[in-house]
């Protein structure tokens, strides 16, 4: 049977919980990201009037339209997208939000509004589509691109980057990750982990632009990005401590056995950031680093 026709207890299948087709370039890795929300939304069962998606403006902010076409929805304006989500989230506390930006709205017209919502821990899994320059205006630098990397005429780009990740957890975020549209078997467990976290999560995907940023001097290329993949952090890791700030109460701790039969301590996040509680898990990541498990 095909995969598109297995429907899940709600009796639904992946093709209810697509959008409308694509208007995106051919290739574009947005729409690698729109199936692997797709198949997250399919496999958690999200009922579509339970879920808003928020965006704001560029190619990233289309792929909400390319999901959960009967679900609640706001695309704002430039850069304000975190915004409208902190209202909606004041509005209303039950909804799944699910924002899908990009990097020229998250890390510079965005930037101020984006660090607001980390800080204040917005309830909201915010996934930021980067490819490192601004598609619908035809491929301008933006804010996320690396200082090595070249644009189509061989020029660098003077400035360091802004590292999203490091960011938000230095605004103290509980869940932060970054992935590759390409890699759907890693991204859909973080977006399936994002949605179920309680507070802000953000998943920075590293999203190739194949019209204008996809050329051999670009670090943001499908081909560079693909053969610098890394994991650093390992699936089931992520999954088992989503499953903790899910089950257990703020503070507690739980012992977790692994897929190698090793065994983690998991300390669950409090609400409000709590320094000692999130050194727990880099002791663990440490380990992992020791046994040439992580890079
Ligand atoms: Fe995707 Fe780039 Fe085309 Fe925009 S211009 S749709 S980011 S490939």
């Amino acid at each position: 049977r095909h995969p598109r026709l297995a429907t899940n207890s709600q009796g639904l299948t992946r093709r209810d919980y697509e959008g409308v087709i694509s208007t995106l370039c051919a290739g574009c890795g947005h729409d690698s990201v729109t199936a692997a929300i797709v198949e997250a939304c399919f496999e958690l069962e999200l009922p579509a009037h339970r879920v808003a998606k928020m965006s704001g403006i560029g190619c990233s902010s289309k792929t909400t339209n390319y999901f959960l076409n009967y679900s609640h929805g706001f695309n704002s304006v430039h850069g304000r997208m975190p915004s409208v989500a902190t209202g909606a989230n004041l509005a209303n506390r039950e909804l799944t939000y699910l924002g899908v930006s990009g990097d020229g709205d998250t890390a510079s017209i965005g930037i101020g509004q984006f660090v607001h919502a980390v800080r204040r821990r917005v309830n909201m899994l915010y996934i930021c589509e980067n490819n490192g320059t601004y598609g619908l205006t035809k491929g301008q630098f933006s804010a996320t691109n690396d200082r090595a990397s070249k644009n189509r005429k061989g020029l660098d780009t003077p400035f360091d980057s802004i590292d999203l990740c490091n960011m938000a957890i230095e605004l103290g975020a509980g869940f932060v990750a970054r992935s590759f549209s390409g890699d759907k078997a890693q991204l859909v467990p973080l977006i399936k982990a994002g949605i179920r976290y309680k507070g802000f999560a953000l998943i920075d995907v590293i999203s190739p632009c194949v019209t204008f940023n996809n050329h051999t001097t670009s670090t943001k290329s499908y081909e560079y990005v693909r053969d610098h993949n890394h994991m650093i952090g390992r699936l089931d890791l992520v999954e088992t401590s989503a499953e903790i700030e899910a089950d257990y109460a703020p503070g507690t701790s739980a012992d977790v056995t692994l897929h190698d039969g090793s065994q983690m301590r998991f300390t669950k996040l409090d609400e409000s950031y709590d320094p000692t509680n999130r050194e727990t898990i880099l002791p663990a990541l440490e380990r992992y680093r020791q046994r040439g498990e992580v890079a």
